[in-house]
């Protein structure tokens, strides 16, 4: 199949032997890439005057190498971004519009910060994380350390990024833009009872995520109810007692990977899992629990 790049690399996706989608894989940094990392569809799944397969594309910018290594963190970003390629490429809609990723700002990190999990299942560790030279897997006692440091700092963590949120949910409550945009903050701050010796993830004046056009206005705060929702939706793994539950795995593709903008955020979700997602795992996971 002919490629854009020599690095890009294709996959027919196919399931019980029948074509599903085509999976592009562009993974290394070159001069020519925007930084980051993101998944488009160059085709989009829909039914509507035939069925249309959809092709998938996940862009990242790790370093190539021979063999290329990939840090935890990155390999974070590649579980990220294929957790959208994964909505893209199960979905199963009539109209396009509503097709795989079109969904709500606030439900679109869903299948991708889900999909984050897996990274931490030590039957996939031991699978893929081995070793460049020996070929060994991760020794356990290294996998437990590296996960009991998962909820280091993250008070701070915490508290710097929903300084940030709130700051920008409040700028957006207003009727009209700040007389001085600062003095705002600052308010806003103070009512929050912020911590002196924690400052806000993006400050007002460099809050570009935010400010630089239309799309996050008063939605930064979507990236930990994402959260919410992600730990929450990985719970039903863990009280499944697998975290490659086929009943979850199978509802988990029936409501929300394959259903796109097909229904509301929350019907979506409430089918999946017989509730709304309640803040307990969310909190769990950051090690902020009471018991913790
Ligand atoms: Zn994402």
């Amino acid at each position: 199949m002919p490629l854009y790049h020599s690095d890009a690399r294709a996959w027919e996706v196919t399931r019980e032997g029948r074509h599903v989608a085509v999976f592009i894989g562009d993974y290394f940094a070159r001069g020519s890439k925007r930084s980051g990392a993101w998944c488009s569809a160059m085709r989009s799944q829909k039914k509507l005057g035939g069925d249309t397969a959809p092709i998938v594309v996940n862009i990242c910018n790790f370093a190539k190498g021979d063999p290329a290594l990939v840090s935890y963190d990155d390999a974070r970003t590649l579980f990220h971004e294929f957790g959208h390629a994964l909505h893209q490429m199960l979905s199963d809609v009539t109209y396009g519009s509503i097709s795989g990723t079109s969904v709500a700002r606030d439900f679109v990190e869903l299948p991708s910060q889900l999909f984050e999990h897996w990274l931490e299942v030590p039957e996939v560790l031991e699978k893929h994380a081995r070793h460049a030279d020996t070929g060994q897997p991760m020794p356990r006692a290294l996998l437990d350390r590296l996960l009991a440091a998962q909820t280091y700092d993250m008070g701070f963590q915490t508290v710097e990024y929903v300084a940030s949120a709130l700051v920008d949910l409040e700028f957006h409550a207003q009727e009209e833009a700040p007389v001085d945009p600062m003095e705002t903050q600052a308010e806003t701050l103070e009512g929050l009872g912020m911590p002196r010796a924690i400052g806000m993830r993006h400050a007002t004046p460099h809050f570009a995520h935010v400010f630089s056009g239309d799309g996050y206005s008063s939605g930064y705060y979507s990236y930990m109810w994402s959260e919410v929702m992600d730990a929450d939706a990985f719970a039903a793994f863990t009280e499944a007692g697998d975290a490659f539950d086929r009943d979850t795995a199978q509802r988990l593709e029936r409501f929300i990977l394959s259903a796109g903008g097909s229904q509301e955020a929350d019907q979506l979700y409430t089918a999946f899992r017989g509730r709304m997602p309640g803040v307990e795992a969310l909190l769990k996971g950051r090690g902020l629990d009471a018991a913790a």
